[in-house]
């Protein structure tokens, strides 16, 4: 990572640099935080000789070399003073809840625009929904490109950022073209690397928010760190982090719930973490308790699936999506208690 000494680096200033990295077959990605520009390297920054042409560079500042596997979600990295944002809120101030359908019915789209009042008066600063599903069965509903008006039109009616799932390139720039604010990759995508480092190169330099889902079948926390840094290092650091429970599932529920994970995630990078206690549960009676969880681990806020009559939904709803009279009780309680989380300090990870 390389610092500059003022606020970027001029154009002149970034080629010398680019010259001096390719003598060692390494490359730049430049990241705009929210305080300041930083340059993330790709490639081996170890060369002894390399940091030192750069570092004699009147016009760097330093060259940062982190040794953990992810370098720019590290808690130490030059983007832990970046904020993500989304709408007029900023992840890590409070606790912020994303609400809404599991899967935007197109032949239904009143529920959908209901349920975008309803949550935004419950208190939710964020309307999810998807468009486009992964569906374990090819048979099952898969999505339509419909649904995204209707996403955008409750957007415009409400005021409200949006979020949906892309799973592919055409996806993305669909939904950079529409102007969704929050593009969620998916658990299954999660170890789809290919997938995200279009999702950073494509969102790079915009203000567009990228929720990660941990990936099912991962394991260890750095593992969920490191797919995190694909996006960020193809030039996007407004990356949330959002546990959604793993396999095996614990006996009773859909998944194995991972919001304990919260504070060890919170130990080694400074990436806001958003919960997502629906698929975690999968019951829409188990969620308030997950979601109480998530907030008492330190969590910066929820994803919930909720809808106005979650019986007449698809894809999830009908099983997992809690009521907005849920949800705004919900809210309430996990802020009180995420309120009494703040006096307690996470321990920062060393490596
Ligand atoms: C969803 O949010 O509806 C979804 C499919 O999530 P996940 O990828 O976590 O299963
Ligand atoms: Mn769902």
């Amino acid at each position: 990572m390389i610092l500059p000494r003022d606020k970027a680096f001029s154009t002149n200033q970034l080629s010398e640099v680019e010259a001096i990295l390719a003598d060692y077959g390494c490359s730049l990605t430049v990241i705009a935080g929210t305080t300041r520009t930083i340059y993330a390297i790709s490639g081996d920054e170890r060369d002894e000789e390399m940091v030192g042409r750069i570092e004699g560079l009147e016009f760097v500042e330093r060259f940062d070399r982190i040794q953990a596997p992810y370098r720019l979600m590290h808690h130490a990295s030059d983007l832990s003073s970046h904020r993500v944002r989304i709408g007029n809120v900023v992840l890590g101030e409070g606790f912020h809840v994303i609400a809404g359908q599991c899967t935007i019915d197109p032949r239904n789209p009143q529920y959908f625009l209901e349920t975008a009042h309803a949550v935004k008066e419950a208190g939710a600063v964020a309307i999810r929904g998807g468009v486009w599903k992964p569906r374990t069965s090819p048979n099952a509903y898969q999505g339509d490109d419909k649904a995204l008006e209707i996403l955008i039109q409750a957007r415009a009616q409400t005021g409200l950022p949006v979020s949906t799932e892309v799973m592919e390139d055409r996806h993305l720039q669909v939904v950079m073209d529409a102007g969704v604010d929050i593009i969620q990759i998916g658990t299954r995508n999660a170890l789809n690397y290919g997938l995200l480092k279009q999702v950073g190169r494509g969102t790079a330099g915009s203000k567009t928010v990228v929720l990660l889902k941990r990936g099912m079948h991962m394991g260890p926390v750095d593992e969920f760190l490191c797919a995190a840094e694909y996006i960020a290092a193809g030039g996007n650091p407004n990356v949330v982090l959002c546990p959604r429970g793993t396999k095996p599932e614990l006996d009773g529920y859909r998944n194995f719930p991972d919001e304990s994970i919260t504070p060890l995630l919170k130990g080694r990078s400074w990436a806001p973490v958003v919960v997502d206690p629906s698929h975690s549960v999968g019951k829409a009676s188990l969620v308030p308790f997950a979601s109480l969880a998530a907030a008492a681990y330190g969590a910066d806020g929820l994803n919930v699936e909720t809808h106005v009559c979650g019986s007449k939904g698809i894809g999830d709803d009908p099983k997992q999506s809690i009521t907005p009279a849920v949800l705004a009780q919900l809210i309430r309680d996990a802020k009180e208690i995420h309120s009494r989380t703040l006096g307690y300090k996470i321990p920062l990870s060393k490596a």
